[in-house]
């Protein structure tokens, strides 16, 4: 499996950096892939999105923006699953609704997710985040990462 040298301490990395990274996972990919400016746009709408995306949403913004490109969806698929293979990428899954997408890059923060309307709400709890640490101290584990999602209803739905 590709590793990657991504900085993910501080969860925040500048596009370039983020962009030689999906470089030299292109070119340690067996075999390796060619880097396109298909592929590149798709790094930068996730770069430049704050929503969590479906492969489906993200291929109509790239083909919104980028109408010239022509980049086909199972391009996106593709691509995606290799970002997250890597960890470059997270995805919340909706069950039978399929996954969203969003850059790991981004600041770290858990989730709640609609079952209704699929809508997501992102969140950061301090004491929570404390919690986890205290946990993994404790059990001498050594976390690199977390996630978590919460699914429910959301309070809009609740009111139908
Ligand atoms: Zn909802
Ligand atoms: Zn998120």
């Amino acid at each position: 499996m590709p590793t990657i040298s991504t900085n993910f301490k501080d969860r925040t990395v500048e596009y370039d950096e983020l962009l030689n990274d999906f470089k030299i996972l292109l070119k340690k990919n067996r075999p390796p892939l060619k880097f396109t400016i298909q592929r590149e746009v798709i790094l930068e709408t996730l770069y430049n999105s704050d929503e969590h995306l479906t492969p489906e949403s993200l291929h109509h913004l790239i083909q919104e923006q980028h109408p010239d490109l022509k980049t086909g969806i199972a391009t996106v698929y593709r691509t995606l699953a290799l970002l997250e293979e890597s960890n470059m990428v997270t995805s919340l899954s909706f069950g039978a609704q399929g996954k969203k997408y969003e850059l790991g890059a981004k600041n770290h923060h858990d989730h709640l997710i609609c079952t209704e309307c699929g809508n997501i709400t992102e969140f950061v709890d301090e004491q929570i985040e404390e919690r986890q640490h205290d946990i993994t101290d404790k059990l001498g584990f050594k976390m690199s990462d977390h996630s978590m999602q919460i699914y429910g209803i959301c309070k809009k739905c609740q009111e139908k």
